[in-house]
């Protein structure tokens, strides 16, 4: 089999590229083994009369050498290779644009789906910590997302689909495969050391989809990362966080955005199916399954910080209460802006004494640094600049330019 995915190689420098991804596309009805777990794999290769260790070999190729043309699968008999040419392929979603910042941070818009299909996107952060460079991962679960919460670009774009497992693992596999385009297969090392959960949709909603995904980011035969640098980000589906706590042990972090229900049902409209006292007792029954575990320790809290909203001194105070029982680090985000977006950015000087308070009360509590302002990081941008298409898109606009006339005529 010819190269499934070939990402041209251009001038990596240029702040924005669109990108028209050559990809061979195999004849239908061939089975894509990207996105199949272990266990599939094996129950696979069973099917087809052979051993089970050839998931095991299969794996490593795809996800640890990022080789997508079984002829290169040198420790498999040519036989088999021929087989596995003729009925399966190895196929991770179509780049149609990047953008890679000055910053390092790079981001990419995917085709899902055959045809025109339907667009996600993907944005990969660098940062040095303790233990090194780190380069964490923001993976999209869904196309759109139907939660609406106030505050956030892809809620605007409206819900089209969930992705399948293998359009959510093939993020990983590309942005690992960006950085390896020219290196020879032998040299080839996976570069991306985290992966939050925390791109376009819900990924509780997206449920076992996105468990089989990070059932292959923890496999060893895949890409063998450690489940505290595996993370889940929810807006707060309850009871799914119950049957996560069962399934998997990842790192879990609530988009909280707000300290109490009243101003939470208005930015993260799922509050009003469930609120915040029964979001924080999933949280501890989560903590508390394994509390040992490195990656149950404590769950990271992300606030986004909208000027005059939810950036107030008394938030902080009520912040500070709700989370008195639960061991949580906070993530204070500073307001990526959209066009139209209803909110602006909480000043430094606010955001500042926001993270005293809670440092002060003995909380971790962190502010994450912009980066890739020049790419549009915020979730949801990109695409929404390569295919604003939805009706909500434009109703949304519509509210805003009514709300400003109003504002306007009031003088
Ligand atoms: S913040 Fe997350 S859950 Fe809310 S609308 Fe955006 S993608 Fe959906």
């Amino acid at each position: 089999m010819s190269s499934a995915v070939v990402v041209s190689s251009e001038n990596l420098d240029e702040k924005q590229q669109s990108v028209s991804t050559p990809v061979v596309h195999a004849a239908e009805k061939k089975v894509n083994l990207l996105g199949m777990s272990r266990a599939e794999l094996e129950k696979f290769f069973e099917d087809l009369g052979e051993k089970k260790f050839r998931a095991g070999q299969v794996m490593k190729w795809v996800h640890q050498y990022f080789v997508t043309d079984f002829a290169e699968m040198s420790n498999i008999s040519g036989k088999l290779r021929e087989k596995l040419e003729k009925i399966c392929e190895i196929k991770a979603p179509e780049v149609v644009h990047r953008n890679y910042s000055k910053d390092g941070t790079r981001k990419w818009v995917f085709r899902v789906g055959d045809g025109e299909g339907s667009l996600v996107e993907t944005v990969l952060i660098p940062a040095e910590d303790k233990t090194g460079a780190r380069k964490t991962l923001c993976i999209s679960s869904q196309v759109g997302c139907a939660l609406d919460c106030s505050f956030c670009s892809t809620g605007k774009q409206g819900f089209q689909r969930d992705l399948t497992p293998a359009e959510i693992i093939g993020q990983l596999w590309m942005a690992n495969y960006s950085y390896m385009e020219d290196v020879p297969v032998a040299e080839r090392e996976r570069t991306v050391t985290n992966v939050v959960m925390m791109g376009m949709g819900e990924p509780l909603l997206n449920y076992d989809a996105v468990l089989s995904s990070m059932q292959l980011m923890l496999d060893d035969f895949a890409y063998g990362m450690s489940k505290r640098r595996v993370t889940l980000s929810t807006s707060g589906v309850v009871p799914k966080i119950d049957q996560l706590a069962q399934d998997i042990d990842v790192a879990l972090a609530i988009s909280l955005h707000a300290p109490n229900d009243e101003l939470r049902n208005e930015l993260v409209p799922i509050n009003k199916k469930y609120p915040l006292q029964q979001l924080i007792a999933a949280c501890q029954r989560y903590l508390a399954k394994d509390g040992n575990e490195s990656s149950r320790r404590h769950v990271t809290i992300e606030y986004v910080m909208l000027d005059g909203v939810n950036d107030k001194p008394e938030h902080a105070q009520q912040l500070l209460k709700l989370l008195k029982n639960l061991p949580s680090k906070i993530n204070l985000i500073p307001f990526n802006p959209f066009p139209h977006a209803p909110y602006g950015r909480s000043s430094r000087n606010r955001i500042i004494a926001f993270q005293k308070t809670l440092s002060d009360a003995g909380f971790v509590c962190t502010i994450r640094q912009t980066r890739g302002d020049d790419i549009d990081a915020a979730c949801g941008q990109l695409v929404g600049q390569v295919a604003d298409r939805t009706r909500r898109a434009e109703q949304w606009k519509k509210k805003v330019a009514q709300r400003q006339e109003i504002l306007r005529t009031q003088g």
